[in-house]
Protein backbone atom coordinates (compact mmCIF):
# COMPACT_ATOMS: atom_id res chain seq x y z
CA UNK A 1 0.00 0.00 0.00
CA UNK A 2 1.00 3.31 -0.78
CA UNK A 3 2.34 5.37 1.96
CA UNK A 4 -0.28 8.09 3.39
CA UNK A 5 0.31 11.80 3.67
CA UNK A 6 -0.29 11.62 7.30
CA UNK A 7 2.95 9.07 7.29
CA UNK A 8 5.04 11.19 5.06
CA UNK A 9 4.41 14.52 7.37
CA UNK A 10 4.70 12.79 10.67
CA UNK A 11 8.16 11.05 9.69
CA UNK A 12 9.74 14.28 7.87
CA UNK A 13 8.46 16.88 10.86
CA UNK A 14 9.99 14.13 13.07
CA UNK A 15 13.09 13.94 11.19
CA UNK A 16 13.56 17.93 11.68
CA UNK A 17 12.90 18.04 14.87
CA UNK A 18 15.55 15.37 15.88
CA UNK A 19 18.41 17.25 13.46
CA UNK A 20 17.60 20.17 15.29
CA UNK A 21 16.62 21.71 11.89
CA UNK A 22 12.51 22.38 12.49
CA UNK A 23 11.99 26.36 12.56
CA UNK A 24 8.43 27.93 13.71
CA UNK A 25 9.13 31.54 12.29
CA UNK A 26 8.68 34.09 14.76
CA UNK A 27 5.45 36.90 14.04
CA UNK A 28 6.37 40.71 14.03
CA UNK A 29 3.30 42.54 15.54
CA UNK A 30 4.25 45.20 13.94
CA UNK A 31 5.94 46.41 10.39
CA UNK A 32 9.34 45.84 9.59
CA UNK A 33 11.69 48.23 11.58
CA UNK A 34 14.06 48.97 13.48
CA UNK A 35 11.80 48.18 16.30
CA UNK A 36 9.51 45.38 15.99
CA UNK A 37 7.23 43.85 18.90
CA UNK A 38 7.19 40.24 19.18
CA UNK A 39 5.41 38.29 21.63
CA UNK A 40 3.92 41.83 23.26
CA UNK A 41 7.66 42.87 23.75
CA UNK A 42 9.21 45.71 21.98
CA UNK A 43 12.62 44.70 20.55
CA UNK A 44 15.60 46.06 18.91
CA UNK A 45 15.27 44.12 15.19
CA UNK A 46 18.57 43.08 13.93
CA UNK A 47 17.53 40.20 12.22
CA UNK A 48 16.00 41.16 9.01
CA UNK A 49 17.49 42.62 5.65
CA UNK A 50 16.01 46.16 5.91
CA UNK A 51 19.46 47.86 5.22
CA UNK A 52 17.85 51.45 4.77
CA UNK A 53 14.77 51.13 6.10
CA UNK A 54 12.94 50.78 2.75
CA UNK A 55 10.32 47.91 4.21
CA UNK A 56 7.94 50.33 6.10
CA UNK A 57 9.40 54.47 4.44
CA UNK A 58 6.81 56.92 4.14
CA UNK A 59 7.93 57.36 0.43
CA UNK A 60 7.81 53.93 -1.03
CA UNK A 61 4.26 53.35 0.73
CA UNK A 62 3.01 56.87 -1.02
CA UNK A 63 4.12 56.00 -4.51
CA UNK A 64 3.18 52.45 -3.88
CA UNK A 65 -0.17 53.24 -2.88
CA UNK A 66 -0.05 56.06 -5.93
CA UNK A 67 0.17 53.07 -8.10
CA UNK A 68 -2.07 50.78 -6.68
CA UNK A 69 -4.63 53.78 -6.90
CA UNK A 70 -4.15 54.17 -10.89
CA UNK A 71 -2.82 51.21 -12.23
CA UNK A 72 -4.46 48.76 -9.84
CA UNK A 73 -3.99 45.45 -7.18
CA UNK A 74 -2.70 42.82 -10.00
CA UNK A 75 -1.35 42.87 -13.29
CA UNK A 76 -3.54 40.19 -14.34
CA UNK A 77 -1.42 37.72 -16.95
CA UNK A 78 2.23 37.24 -17.12
CA UNK A 79 4.44 39.56 -18.67
CA UNK A 80 4.98 37.77 -22.20
CA UNK A 81 1.14 37.53 -22.60
CA UNK A 82 -0.94 40.60 -21.41
CA UNK A 83 0.80 41.71 -17.95
CA UNK A 84 3.32 43.95 -18.69
CA UNK A 85 2.55 47.69 -17.74
CA UNK A 86 3.77 50.75 -18.91
CA UNK A 87 5.52 50.93 -15.09
CA UNK A 88 7.12 47.45 -15.74
CA UNK A 89 9.11 49.17 -18.60
CA UNK A 90 10.17 52.22 -16.79
CA UNK A 91 11.23 50.72 -13.71
CA UNK A 92 13.27 48.64 -15.97
CA UNK A 93 14.76 51.70 -17.59
CA UNK A 94 15.39 53.61 -14.29
CA UNK A 95 16.86 50.59 -12.91
CA UNK A 96 19.78 50.19 -16.09
CA UNK A 97 20.39 53.93 -15.64
CA UNK A 98 20.68 53.19 -12.21
CA UNK A 99 23.06 50.06 -12.51
CA UNK A 100 24.57 51.26 -16.00
CA UNK A 101 24.44 48.79 -17.85
CA UNK A 102 22.90 48.05 -21.11
CA UNK A 103 19.83 46.57 -20.14
CA UNK A 104 17.91 44.99 -17.15
CA UNK A 105 14.90 42.74 -16.28
CA UNK A 106 12.65 42.05 -13.43
CA UNK A 107 11.52 38.79 -11.86
CA UNK A 108 9.46 38.26 -9.02
CA UNK A 109 11.89 37.54 -6.46
CA UNK A 110 15.90 37.14 -6.31
CA UNK A 111 15.50 33.21 -5.70
CA UNK A 112 13.42 33.53 -9.29
CA UNK A 113 15.75 35.40 -11.06
CA UNK A 114 18.46 32.81 -10.37
CA UNK A 115 16.56 30.02 -11.90
CA UNK A 116 15.11 32.03 -14.77
CA UNK A 117 18.56 33.64 -15.83
CA UNK A 118 20.84 30.67 -15.50
CA UNK A 119 18.31 28.00 -16.55
CA UNK A 120 17.90 30.40 -19.77
CA UNK A 121 21.32 31.14 -20.28
CA UNK A 122 23.24 28.13 -20.16
CA UNK A 123 23.21 25.02 -22.01
CA UNK A 124 24.35 21.37 -22.52
CA UNK A 125 28.29 22.12 -23.19
CA UNK A 126 28.32 24.63 -21.47
CA UNK A 127 30.53 25.30 -17.97
CA UNK A 128 29.31 26.97 -14.64
CA UNK A 129 32.06 26.93 -12.11
CA UNK A 130 30.51 27.93 -8.69
CA UNK A 131 31.66 29.66 -5.53
CA UNK A 132 30.84 26.65 -2.49
CA UNK A 133 29.31 28.79 -0.40
CA UNK A 134 27.13 30.48 -3.31
CA UNK A 135 23.16 31.01 -2.14
CA UNK A 136 20.61 28.12 -2.04
CA UNK A 137 18.46 29.37 -4.92
CA UNK A 138 21.84 29.30 -7.21
CA UNK A 139 22.67 25.86 -6.54
CA UNK A 140 18.90 25.47 -7.53
CA UNK A 141 18.93 27.48 -10.27
CA UNK A 142 22.14 25.31 -11.52
CA UNK A 143 19.82 22.35 -11.18
CA UNK A 144 17.44 23.32 -13.75
CA UNK A 145 20.43 23.42 -16.29
CA UNK A 146 22.47 20.93 -18.48
CA UNK A 147 25.88 22.83 -18.40
CA UNK A 148 28.89 20.99 -16.80
CA UNK A 149 28.89 22.13 -13.25
CA UNK A 150 32.08 22.27 -11.09
CA UNK A 151 32.91 23.90 -7.30
CA UNK A 152 35.74 25.95 -6.15
CA UNK A 153 36.54 27.26 -3.32
CA UNK A 154 35.64 30.03 -1.08
CA UNK A 155 36.68 33.39 -2.93
CA UNK A 156 39.58 31.29 -3.78
CA UNK A 157 41.35 32.63 -7.11
CA UNK A 158 43.83 30.28 -7.03
CA UNK A 159 41.73 27.45 -6.69
CA UNK A 160 39.29 29.21 -9.80
CA UNK A 161 42.35 28.85 -12.01
CA UNK A 162 42.89 25.48 -11.36
CA UNK A 163 39.10 24.57 -12.10
CA UNK A 164 39.13 26.71 -15.16
CA UNK A 165 42.71 25.54 -16.15
CA UNK A 166 41.40 21.80 -15.40
CA UNK A 167 37.77 22.14 -17.48
CA UNK A 168 37.54 23.28 -20.70
CA UNK A 169 34.74 23.37 -23.29
CA UNK A 170 33.52 25.55 -26.34
CA UNK A 171 30.41 26.35 -24.76
CA UNK A 172 29.62 29.01 -22.83
CA UNK A 173 31.99 29.33 -19.44
CA UNK A 174 30.14 30.94 -16.61
CA UNK A 175 32.06 31.81 -13.01
CA UNK A 176 29.35 32.44 -10.66
CA UNK A 177 29.44 34.25 -7.10
CA UNK A 178 27.96 36.06 -4.64
CA UNK A 179 28.90 39.78 -4.42
CA UNK A 180 28.34 39.35 -0.59
CA UNK A 181 28.17 36.03 1.18
CA UNK A 182 25.11 36.22 3.50
CA UNK A 183 26.81 34.18 6.65
CA UNK A 184 30.22 35.85 6.87
CA UNK A 185 29.39 39.38 5.48
CA UNK A 186 32.70 39.06 3.38
CA UNK A 187 32.72 40.53 -0.34
CA UNK A 188 33.58 38.34 -3.23
CA UNK A 189 37.11 39.36 -4.66
CA UNK A 190 35.38 40.41 -7.85
CA UNK A 191 37.97 42.06 -9.45
CA UNK A 192 40.38 39.07 -9.22
CA UNK A 193 37.68 36.84 -10.12
CA UNK A 194 36.42 38.88 -13.48
CA UNK A 195 40.21 39.29 -14.17
CA UNK A 196 41.27 35.25 -14.15
CA UNK A 197 37.35 34.26 -15.95
CA UNK A 198 38.45 36.31 -18.48
CA UNK A 199 41.96 35.28 -19.35
CA UNK A 200 39.94 31.79 -19.92
CA UNK A 201 37.03 33.49 -21.53
CA UNK A 202 34.35 33.05 -19.17
CA UNK A 203 31.90 35.17 -18.24
CA UNK A 204 31.26 36.19 -14.87
CA UNK A 205 27.85 36.25 -13.19
CA UNK A 206 27.23 38.13 -9.63
CA UNK A 207 24.32 37.96 -7.25
CA UNK A 208 24.32 40.85 -5.25
CA UNK A 209 21.40 40.75 -3.24
CA UNK A 210 23.18 41.68 -0.28
CA UNK A 211 25.33 44.31 -1.92
CA UNK A 212 23.24 46.05 -3.99
CA UNK A 213 21.57 49.25 -1.65
CA UNK A 214 24.93 48.54 0.32
CA UNK A 215 27.81 48.31 -1.59
CA UNK A 216 28.86 51.41 -4.36
CA UNK A 217 27.69 54.94 -4.90
CA UNK A 218 24.52 55.26 -4.13
CA UNK A 219 24.27 51.39 -3.12
CA UNK A 220 24.34 50.34 -6.80
CA UNK A 221 26.14 47.70 -5.66
CA UNK A 222 29.06 45.02 -5.65
CA UNK A 223 30.04 45.39 -9.40
CA UNK A 224 30.04 49.35 -9.24
CA UNK A 225 32.24 48.90 -6.14
CA UNK A 226 34.56 46.91 -8.18
CA UNK A 227 34.07 49.65 -11.15
CA UNK A 228 32.89 46.85 -13.29
CA UNK A 229 29.54 48.40 -14.32
CA UNK A 230 30.06 48.99 -17.93
CA UNK A 231 32.04 45.43 -18.63
CA UNK A 232 29.74 43.38 -21.19
CA UNK A 233 30.88 40.23 -19.68
CA UNK A 234 29.45 40.25 -16.07
CA UNK A 235 25.81 39.95 -14.98
CA UNK A 236 24.38 40.89 -12.39
CA UNK A 237 21.46 39.57 -11.17
CA UNK A 238 19.95 40.22 -7.33
CA UNK A 239 17.22 40.95 -4.97
CA UNK A 240 14.82 43.63 -4.75
CA UNK A 241 13.51 42.09 -1.34
CA UNK A 242 15.88 43.21 0.93
CA UNK A 243 17.82 47.03 0.50
CA UNK A 244 15.00 47.82 -2.01
CA UNK A 245 12.37 47.27 0.62
CA UNK A 246 10.05 45.37 -1.51
CA UNK A 247 10.07 41.99 -3.56
CA UNK A 248 11.47 41.35 -6.72
CA UNK A 249 14.81 40.23 -8.35
CA UNK A 250 16.73 41.83 -11.39
CA UNK A 251 19.13 40.64 -14.04
CA UNK A 252 21.27 43.50 -15.57
CA UNK A 253 23.83 43.26 -18.02
CA UNK A 254 24.35 43.27 -21.81
CA UNK A 255 22.06 45.30 -24.13
CA UNK A 256 20.76 42.05 -25.64
CA UNK A 257 20.49 40.21 -21.84
CA UNK A 258 17.10 41.55 -21.45
CA UNK A 259 15.66 40.12 -24.92
CA UNK A 260 16.79 36.93 -24.73
CA UNK A 261 15.37 36.68 -20.88
CA UNK A 262 11.84 37.62 -22.08
CA UNK A 263 11.91 35.16 -24.16
CA UNK A 264 13.76 32.01 -22.47
CA UNK A 265 13.32 32.92 -18.73
CA UNK A 266 10.90 30.63 -17.36
CA UNK A 267 9.70 32.90 -14.64
CA UNK A 268 8.92 35.71 -16.50
CA UNK A 269 6.94 33.19 -19.16
CA UNK A 270 4.95 31.73 -16.78
CA UNK A 271 4.32 33.65 -13.26
CA UNK A 272 1.81 36.68 -13.46
CA UNK A 273 4.04 40.28 -13.60
CA UNK A 274 4.93 42.11 -10.14
CA UNK A 275 1.87 44.02 -8.75
CA UNK A 276 1.59 47.92 -9.41
CA UNK A 277 1.71 48.81 -5.84
CA UNK A 278 5.21 46.56 -5.47
CA UNK A 279 6.25 48.46 -8.62
CA UNK A 280 5.85 51.83 -7.31
CA UNK A 281 7.51 51.12 -3.87
CA UNK A 282 10.84 50.03 -5.46
CA UNK A 283 10.58 52.94 -8.26
CA UNK A 284 10.26 55.30 -5.02
CA UNK A 285 13.38 53.15 -3.64
CA UNK A 286 15.58 54.37 -5.87
CA UNK A 287 14.79 57.88 -6.33
CA UNK A 288 15.19 58.31 -2.52
CA UNK A 289 18.79 56.71 -2.18
CA UNK A 290 19.66 59.13 -4.67
CA UNK A 291 18.18 62.31 -2.97
CA UNK A 292 19.49 61.17 0.31
CA UNK A 293 22.74 60.31 0.45
CA UNK A 294 23.18 60.29 4.27
CA UNK A 295 21.25 57.10 4.34
CA UNK A 296 23.58 55.41 3.11
CA UNK A 297 26.00 56.99 5.22
CA UNK A 298 24.03 56.26 7.99
CA UNK A 299 24.31 52.54 6.90
CA UNK A 300 27.82 52.59 6.90
CA UNK A 301 28.47 54.26 10.09
CA UNK A 302 26.55 52.12 12.30
CA UNK A 303 27.55 49.07 10.58
CA UNK A 304 31.46 50.59 11.72
CA UNK A 305 30.17 51.27 15.06
CA UNK A 306 28.75 48.16 16.04
CA UNK A 307 31.23 45.94 14.68
CA UNK A 308 33.99 47.90 16.20
CA UNK A 309 31.95 47.43 19.84
CA UNK A 310 31.58 43.66 18.71
CA UNK A 311 35.20 43.18 19.09
CA UNK A 312 36.17 45.29 21.74
CA UNK A 313 33.59 43.07 23.75
CA UNK A 314 36.55 40.06 22.48
CA UNK A 315 33.50 38.17 20.22
CA UNK A 316 34.79 36.93 16.96
CA UNK A 317 33.49 38.35 14.07
CA UNK A 318 34.95 36.71 11.44
CA UNK A 319 36.36 39.92 10.07
CA UNK A 320 32.97 40.94 8.34
CA UNK A 321 33.63 43.83 5.78
CA UNK A 322 29.16 44.57 5.26
CA UNK A 323 26.31 45.54 7.36
CA UNK A 324 26.03 41.62 7.60
CA UNK A 325 27.86 41.05 11.75
CA UNK A 326 28.13 37.31 12.30
CA UNK A 327 28.69 36.76 16.03
CA UNK A 328 30.62 33.13 16.30
CA UNK A 329 29.03 31.06 19.45
CA UNK A 330 30.86 28.11 18.44
CA UNK A 331 28.37 24.86 18.74
CA UNK A 332 24.54 25.50 17.43
CA UNK A 333 22.94 25.20 21.16
CA UNK A 334 24.79 28.18 22.12
CA UNK A 335 23.50 30.23 19.66
CA UNK A 336 20.31 29.14 20.06
CA UNK A 337 20.25 29.55 23.68
CA UNK A 338 22.36 33.06 23.11
CA UNK A 339 19.60 34.26 20.61
CA UNK A 340 16.47 33.68 23.67
CA UNK A 341 18.60 35.53 25.71
CA UNK A 342 19.39 38.12 23.45
CA UNK A 343 15.68 38.34 23.66
CA UNK A 344 14.84 38.36 26.94
CA UNK A 345 16.76 41.43 27.20
CA UNK A 346 15.16 42.95 23.73
CA UNK A 347 17.25 42.40 21.27
CA UNK A 348 15.96 40.14 18.07
CA UNK A 349 18.89 38.59 15.91
CA UNK A 350 18.75 35.21 15.00
CA UNK A 351 21.18 31.91 15.76
CA UNK A 352 22.10 30.05 12.37
CA UNK A 353 23.87 26.58 13.04
CA UNK A 354 24.80 23.55 10.96
CA UNK A 355 24.46 22.80 7.91
CA UNK A 356 23.49 26.19 7.22
CA UNK A 357 27.31 27.32 8.38
CA UNK A 358 29.94 25.21 9.42
CA UNK A 359 30.10 22.94 12.06
CA UNK A 360 31.57 24.77 15.69
CA UNK A 361 31.09 28.25 13.68
CA UNK A 362 27.32 28.61 15.11
CA UNK A 363 26.42 31.73 15.20
CA UNK A 364 24.13 34.78 15.75
CA UNK A 365 23.69 36.80 12.33
CA UNK A 366 23.10 40.69 12.83
CA UNK A 367 22.47 43.16 10.33
CA UNK A 368 22.83 46.44 11.02
CA UNK A 369 20.67 49.25 9.11
CA UNK A 370 20.42 52.58 8.52
CA UNK A 371 17.41 52.82 10.90
CA UNK A 372 19.19 51.85 14.48
CA UNK A 373 20.02 54.64 16.23
CA UNK A 374 23.22 54.67 18.32
CA UNK A 375 20.90 54.06 21.47
CA UNK A 376 19.44 50.94 20.04
CA UNK A 377 23.14 49.83 19.24
CA UNK A 378 24.69 50.95 22.41
CA UNK A 379 21.60 48.49 23.97
CA UNK A 380 22.36 45.98 21.75
CA UNK A 381 26.25 45.44 22.65
CA UNK A 382 25.52 46.18 26.35
CA UNK A 383 22.87 42.94 25.69
CA UNK A 384 25.27 40.91 23.86
CA UNK A 385 28.49 41.80 26.34
CA UNK A 386 26.42 40.35 29.10
CA UNK A 387 25.02 37.12 27.25
CA UNK A 388 28.67 36.57 25.66
CA UNK A 389 29.92 36.69 29.66
CA UNK A 390 26.88 34.76 30.77
CA UNK A 391 28.05 31.68 28.25
CA UNK A 392 31.11 32.23 29.05
CA UNK A 393 32.19 32.79 25.22
CA UNK A 394 33.69 36.26 26.14
N1 LIG B 1 20.45 35.34 -3.47
C1 LIG B 1 21.00 35.59 -2.27
C2 LIG B 1 22.50 35.65 -2.17
C3 LIG B 1 20.18 35.80 -1.14
O1 LIG B 1 20.71 36.04 0.06
C4 LIG B 1 18.77 35.75 -1.29
C5 LIG B 1 17.83 36.01 -0.13
N2 LIG B 1 17.75 35.02 0.81
C6 LIG B 1 18.25 35.47 -2.56
C7 LIG B 1 19.10 35.29 -3.63
C8 LIG B 1 16.77 35.38 -2.77
O2 LIG B 1 16.20 36.65 -2.90
P1 LIG B 1 14.63 36.82 -2.66
O3 LIG B 1 14.42 36.86 -1.20
O4 LIG B 1 14.29 38.10 -3.36
O5 LIG B 1 13.97 35.65 -3.31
Amino acid sequence: MALSLSERLSRELSHLQASGLLISPRVLHTPSRAHVRIDGQDVINLASNNYLGFADHPALKEKAAAYLREWGAGAGAVRGIAGTLQIHEDFERQLAEFKHTGSALVLHSGFATNQGVLGALLQEGDLVVSDELNHASIIDGLRLTKATKKIFKHADIMDLERVLQENDTDGLKLVVTDGVFSMDGDIAPLDKIVEVARRYGAVTYVDDAHGSGVLGADGRGTVHHFGLEHADDVIQVGTLSKAWGGVGGYAAGHADLRELLINRARPFLFSTAQPPAVVGALSAALEVVRRDPSLMQRLWDNARYFKAGIESLGFDHLGSQTPITPVIFGEAPAAFEASRLLLERGIFATGIGFPTVPMGKARIRNIVTAEHTRDDLDKALEAYGTVGRDLGVV
